[in-house]
């Protein structure tokens, strides 16, 4: 295998994102294929037993299983690391495989954790129920709210984990505040930035050590496959995170691994151009609903904190209608857009949160974030704008609105 690009970092370190996107990480075999190559194994062989005894004691090069290396696999890992301007990445099978990797593989009984309230369902789940099994402290904090961070740190407290945006709600978190705020506690922060993605915001620009990823969103873009990522520090990575996963073993397959990569050859486009989608939308959906949060609007109250942070606003954002039956009459009216609750795709997709995304967190801990039973979340596609208007226009109608 030779890595033609990506592997001289000197050189393709200062590649643009969109570059990256394209031709970080290559490998190529001696075919020297131009798209990456799809290793379907799990295992691997020797020339001889001196060898694989050399690869498993890291004195030789080389990969020895796949829970442990794939060469597919570490091209999409070393992809992602450098749009990211991370030093490394491991990917994971999915999303909540990432966010329990990122957080168990560095939490102990005693720990302390502090979360922001608003957050996906399953985020908030590892909060709630899985941590305190494990004699994890946790503090759900307003993320928006720099002073409550403040208030809950405590002498054994090791990580503040939050998303920004949230979902669905679009809580903003400053992440500048916050990261700095962990770095003089000597606290880890891990962000979960499955809204943006690196396309539109790079939390590390902002002090954050840990980025957390669902990949099965933008990243894969087209709905296709489930993934996760984390990406850190090299010392983070190899002394904290790999242990925990060589050995409990979340990997992502090389398949879906190779699905992804393909993905992200159009990120930088599909994110901006669903952002301006979302944006047209937004504006006119403003005009027809009661409440809208979404973050590229005047209207959202952390739009300059947002619009500081994100090259745009992204494809997702959030409406209140009346209550559930209004909520839920809308969605059967759609005629284009979906009623699906997955997000990032190339297709514009509408669900309800309260019902799906969220019917897991307590009612208490969904009315406390603000998931309340009129709430819609939209993922904007890339339709032409007009067409998701017009039936959104329609279905507004059909509900009165
Ligand atoms: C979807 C999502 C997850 C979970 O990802 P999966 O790939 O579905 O496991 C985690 N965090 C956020 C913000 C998400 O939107």
């Amino acid at each position: 295998m030779k890595k033609t690009t990506g592997f001289d970092r000197s050189k393709t370190r200062n590649w643009h994102p969109a570059t990256q996107a394209v031709r970080g990480g290559t490998w190529r075999s001696e075919h020297g294929e131009t798209s990456e190559a799809l290793f379907l194994t799990s295992g691997y062989t020797y020339d001889s037993a001196e060898e694989v005894a050399a690869r498993f004691a890291g004195e030789a090069q080389g990969m020895t299983y796949s829970r442990l290396q794939n060469p597919t696999v570490a091209m999409l890992e070393e992809r992602i690391a450098l749009m990211e301007g991370a030093e490394a990445c491991r990917t994971q099978a999915t999303g909540m495989a990432a966010m329990t990797t990122a957080l168990l593989c560095q939490l102990s009984a005693g720990d302390h954790i502090v979360a922001a309230k608003a957050a996906f369902g399953s985020c908030r789940w590892l909060i709630d129920s899985l941590c305190p099994r494990f004699a994890i402290e946790t503090t759900v904090v307003d993320g928006r709210d720099n002073d409550a961070w403040e208030k809950a740190i405590r002498p054994n407290t090791k990580v503040f984990f939050f998303e920004t945006p949230a979902n669905p709600t679009m809580d903003i978190v400053d992440m500048r505040f916050v990261c700095d705020l962990a770095k003089a506690h000597g606290i880890t922060t891990v962000v979960d930035n499955a809204f943006a993605t690196s396309a539109l915001q790079r939390p590390m620009d902002f002090g954050a050590d840990v980025v957390a990823y669902s990949a099965t969103k933008l990243m894969e873009g087209q709905g296709r496959v489930l993934a996760g990522a984390v990406c850190a520090s090299e010392q983070f990575i190899n002394d904290v995170l790999l242990p925990f996963q060589r050995n409990t073993g979340p990997n992502l397959a090389p398949f879906n691994a190779w699905v992804v990569m393909k993905g992200l050859e159009t990120l930088d486009l599909r994110a901006r151009r669903q952002s301006e989608n979302a944006l047209a939308v937004g504006k006119f959906v403003e005009g027809r609903v009661p409440r809208i949060l979404h973050p590229g609007l005047g209207s959202h109250p952390q739009h300059n904190l947002a619009m500081s942070q994100m090259a745009a606003c992204g494809p997702i954002f959030s409406f209140i209608l009346e209550g559930r039956e209004q909520a839920m009459g809308l969605l059967n009216a759609l005629e284009l857009v979906d009623i699906s609750n997955n997000i990032g795709d190339s297709r514009s997709l509408c669900c309800h949160p309260a019902s799906t995304t969220h019917y897991g967190v307590s009612a208490e801990a969904r009315a406390d974030m603000g998931v309340v039973e009129g709430m819609l979340r939209i993922n904007i596609g890339l339709e032409d704008p007009r067409d998701i208007i017009a039936d959104l226009d329609q279905a507004l109608t059909k509900v009165g609105l």
